[in-house]
């Protein structure tokens, strides 16, 4: 839901969006932003995945704006949250308590003034051993490589090949069955945004105000997926740690904007 499963949004349309769209895009990706970065803070041993879903859904009515994925679908909560194997799509809980060593992948999303945002971070709890921070900032990595590839004339495979190179070389692999979207006055529209390459298929090219949602998930282990009974949350086939970083982006001019950038927080 935050992202999209392969194949769903391929025959959604491309909606170019005007530099006022893009300015409503970026206050609802700062939002998003102000959320993760409160949520970075916020992340102790023990507190309950439930506390972090209410904290980021209070924030993001106080800011005039509602949580995007609560009720998308038919998901139950506001934020994503998705602890070590969990990929994407974890249902917050009150019994789930973080503990010391575990990776949280937070993703978050709302609509203001009609308009989307979306973003996701992986935060290390306490601790973390040496292979999952390797993970964490090569998934990182390859999405600022996938970013600088945002440029008019470029295709998505541009994007993707950057991404899946990235994560490849370090040895790790990336997610095949969940990719990004194009995002706007809906979560998820065209084009697709696949984090590796589709050999035989040409991707669409990238036309000023196209705004998108490029997010790597990047597993340690083997890049297979399934999906839990409760319907939502994604797991890797192998239990390894997966890794998922987001960020919401304009075509423009003068080259990526980054629409949920944090540097700003
Ligand atoms: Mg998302
Ligand atoms: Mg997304």
């Amino acid at each position: 839901m935050s992202c999209c499963a392969a194949g769903q949004s391929a025959s959604k349309p491309i909606l170019v969006k005007s530099s006022d769209d893009i300015k409503i895009m970026y206050d609802a990706n700062q939002i998003v932003a102000e959320v993760l970065c409160m949520l970075r803070k916020t992340v102790t041993v023990g507190m309950s995945t439930y506390e972090l879903d209410k904290m980021a859904e209070d924030l993001c009515r106080k800011r005039n704006s509602t949580p995007a994925f609560k009720g998308y679908h038919g998901f139950p909560a506001s934020l994503c949250v998705s602890i070590n194997e969990e990929v994407v799509h974890g249902i917050p809980s009150r019994k789930r308590k973080l503990k010391k060593g575990d990776i949280l992948s937070v993703d978050f999303g709302v609509c203001y003034k009609g308009f989307y945002g979306d973003s996701a971070i992986t935060i290390p709890v306490g601790r973390i051993d040496h292979d999952t921070h390797r993970l964490l900032t090569t998934t990182e990595e390859s999405l600022q490589l996938g970013i600088e590839q945002v440029i008019i004339g470029n295709r998505i495979s541009d994007i993707s090949q950057a991404i899946q190179e990235c994560v490849e070389t370090n040895g790790f692999t990336v997610v095949r069955q969940f990719v990004g979207h194009g995002i706007g006055t809906s979560l998820h529209e065209g084009p697709e945004i696949p984090n590796y390459v589709q050999k035989g298929s040409r991707s669409p090219r990238l036309i000023e105000g196209m705004v998108i949602a490029i997010e790597p998930m990047v597993n340690l282990g083997t890049h297979k997926v399934t999906v839990l009974r409760d319907g939502w949350t994604v797991v890797t086939a192998d239990k390894m740690p997966s890794a998922h970083f987001e960020h919401s982006v304009a075509v423009t001019k003068a080259g990526p904007l980054v629409l949920s950038s944090r540097e700003n927080i």
